[in-house]
Parts: structure tokens; sequence; C-alpha cells
């Protein structure tokens, strides 16, 4: 009874910290690294419906898949 609510710093697509600067208060101010970083539409169209504008994906995901794998 625990994953039901979402977790705004967690990334949806694998759990890690997106290390999003707008969840985390010690950050707030910056500019998040989305903000500089292309985000693959493939990983957007990923994302559970009920998470999307809720939690940020993470670096690598927003990466895309492709990305990591040739990395
Ligand atoms: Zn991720």
């Amino acid at each position: 009874m625990n994953d039901a609510t979402p977790n705004p710093s967690r990334c949806p697509l694998c759990g890690q910290s997106n290390r999003c600067t707008l969840a985390n208060p010690a950050l707030a101010g910056q500019d998040c690294w989305c903000f500089s970083t292309p985000v693959d539409h493939e990983a957007l169209e990923r994302i559970p419906p009920e998470l999307i504008d809720r939690a940020c994906l993470c670096p690598r995901c927003a990466a895309g898949l492709k990305a990591a794998e040739q990395a």
C-alpha cells in the first residue's frame, strides 16, 4: 500500500532519482538538467499515463534507451 502515490523525485521508467531540481529543495532555484537536455519522445511515450506531469524522467531515460545502449 505504499506505491500508490507517485514520487516526484523518482524516474517513472527506472525508479532512479531523476535529479529534478524542482523536486529537490536543496537544488531549488537552479535550472533543472531537463531545461538543456533534449528528451527522447519515445521515452515520454513510455511513461505511464498516471505519472505524466507528476514525475520527471531521469537524465539517462530522457536521453533514450538507444543512446544508453550505445554508451
Ligand atoms: Zn530513468
